[in-house]
């Protein structure tokens, strides 16, 4: 129903599902795993799921997912549940793990332990468990440091609610335009919102630092997401499809980058040298 909306109503109609969030009912401090530091967190766990699950039900809607008994999404199971298993994040959310029906390349990781790849992502590592594992680590990380939930409460704290629709509705009308303009004619408000949802530098090296060690402990080679990055640096940038963007788009893989990935994994094969790991199931 949102998709001929202009980038204002969509703004607003963002605004009133994060004023959801607003009663601040569970404050506590969280202390982010790949820095150790701690964080006034005023987002409470009902808030997380509720706002993922929107966005999960919205993409349920569009574009749809593959069936529980696709190989796509059994795959997707088997390799991210082993991550999540090893990440220690995995006692905070029932995680809802799906592959979307849409051909960009991508994965995301709305709040409250929804978790999602596309067809495309699935299909660019097929046959290669350590790329995906190395992808879907990232995005754990993302989760394990509540990346999106600080993402969704600095948008409260610094706009307010009714200011910061405005100040949406002018960041979509920058750079982000074109993309917002596609992918709400594709998926309806808040999960094209969610989608376009940028991770600051920091949380993304975060998320990579957080990865390569979740990778390792769960047994698959670190060097997947390497091997991914390179994949994607000879894919043209901006491949979104069907309303999602590209993995690209948000995660470009700079040499700098790729650079640090490469650092984090000889340090994590260095500290966990003599750490058991679990088995991978080499049957791929
Ligand atoms: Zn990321």
């Amino acid at each position: 129903m949102f998709a001929s909306a202009s980038p204002v109503t969509r703004a607003i109609v963002l605004a009133s599902a994060l004023a959801l969030a607003v009663p601040a009912a569970g404050c506590s401090w969280f202390r982010n795993p790949a820095t150790g530091e701690k964080s006034l967190l005023w987002i409470s766990r009902d808030q997380e799921k509720q706002w993922g699950r929107q966005v999960y039900d919205e993409l349920e809607k569009k574009p749809g997912f593959l069936p529980p008994d696709s190989p796509e999404q059994q795959r997707l199971e088997r390799v991210t549940r082993r991550v999540i298993a090893a990440s220690g994040a995995g006692d905070d959310w029932e995680y809802n793990i799906r592959v979307l029906r849409s051909d960009a390349v991508n994965a995301m990781a709305a709040p409250g332990g929804f978790v999602f790849a596309t067809g495309g992502l699935m299909k660019m590592t097929s046959g290669d468990d350590d790329e995906l594992a190395g992808v879907m680590a990232h995005e754990i990380g993302h989760v394990a440091a509540k990346h999106a939930a600080f993402q969704m409460q600095k948008a409260l704290l610094l706009q307010g609610v009714t200011v910061g629709a405005a100040l949406l509705a002018s960041t979509l009308k920058n750079e982000r335009s074109r993309e917002a303009a596609e992918a709400g004619a594709a998926v309806s408000a808040v999960a094209a919102q969610f989608l376009l949802l940028k991770f600051s530098r920091e949380d993304e090296y975060q998320a990579d630092k957080l990865g390569v060690d979740y990778a390792y402990r769960a047994g698959y080679n670190p060097e997947g997401l390497v091997t991914f990055f390179r994949k994607l640096e000879k894919q043209e940038p901006g491949g979104g499809a069907g309303g999602i963007p590209a993995f690209f788009s948000t995660h470009p893989p700079t040499p700098d980058r790729i650079g640090k990935v490469q650092e984090e994994i000889r340090r994590v094969r260095r500290k966990r040298a003599d750490q058991p790991r679990m088995n991978t199931d080499k049957h791929r």
